[in-house]
């Protein structure tokens, strides 16, 4: 089976002070065991994170670019995550496609590099409004997913995340239904242009305004393996979404 994954994705969020009582209501909840808990900190902060969180909890950054070091101002590399401990990333948020113009080609190329250096990814794909309205929505999640089958053989350290970019921050959550629609089609897609042991064993997260309140329903899909939650990740009802399948 494949096992639940829940990230919080804290995006441009947080504080000592902040990051202090969602640590507080992640250390008194019972988070339950056979879920995968994983933070998505801004890089400032990973460290101060990653030195006081609990051990069941792993701790990713959102970024980070495709080279190991070098004239790459204000960039970070995977090797440096590594080097403090940090053994996850998020790539390709829609917020990086869309605010800072990342192509699915350079997210590919971050994704590979990132995989190289010994980080797991949660990679992140999704249609825009528009897309879906023009019935364009599978065509675009399997582009995106194809740039990276382009760069890479091994998925094993990968998580996909369909944030479909219309649900994102906007209470508007995907019905189970579309969102199962979505993830099957994203299986079909591994089935038929990777292999079927990939398709099988990808964990495909769901993301889009995930709340207490619409993760037990979307959770029970058979598609579904966990949540990249935004907004809802900085708030005590994050401990009943990890708990979804509880
Ligand atoms: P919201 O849960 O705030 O809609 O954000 C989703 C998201 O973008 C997670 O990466």
């Amino acid at each position: 089976g494949r096992k639940f994954v829940v990230g919080g994705n804290w995006k441009m969020n947080g504080s000592k002070a902040m990051i202090g009582d969602i640590l507080k209501f992640l250390k008194e909840g019972q988070l339950n065991s056979e879920t995968e808990v994983i933070l998505g900190v801004p890089a400032i902060y990973l460290d101060y994170v990653k030195s006081s969180v609990p051990a069941n909890i792993e701790v990713a950054a959102q970024n980070c670019y495709k080279v190991d070091k070098g004239a790459f101002t204000g960039e970070i590399s995977p090797l440096m995550l590594k080097d403090i401990g940090i053994n996850w990333v998020i790539l390709g948020h829609s917020e990086r496609r869309q605010i800072f113009g990342e192509s699915d080609e350079l997210i590919a190329e971050k994704v590979a590099f990132a995989l190289e250096n010994g980080l797991k990814v949660i990679a992140c794909i999704g249609e825009t409004l528009e897309e879906r309205e023009a019935g364009q929505t599978e065509e675009v999640v399997c582009r995106q997913t194809q740039a990276i089958a382009e760069k890479i053989t091994d998925w094993s350290n990968v998580v996909l995340a369909y944030e479909p970019v219309w649900a994102i921050g906007t209470g508007k959550t995907a019905t189970p239904e579309e969102a199962q629609t979505v993830h099957k089609a994203i299986r079909e897609f591994f089935a038929k242009n990777v292999s079927a042991d990939v398709a099988n064993s990808i964990r495909i997260q769901y993301g889009g305004s995930v709340s207490g309140a619409t993760c037990k329903e979307l959770g029970k899909q058979p598609d579904i393996d966990g949540f990249l939650v935004g907004g809802a990740s900085l708030k005590p009802e994050f401990v009943d979404i990890v708990n979804a399948r509880a």
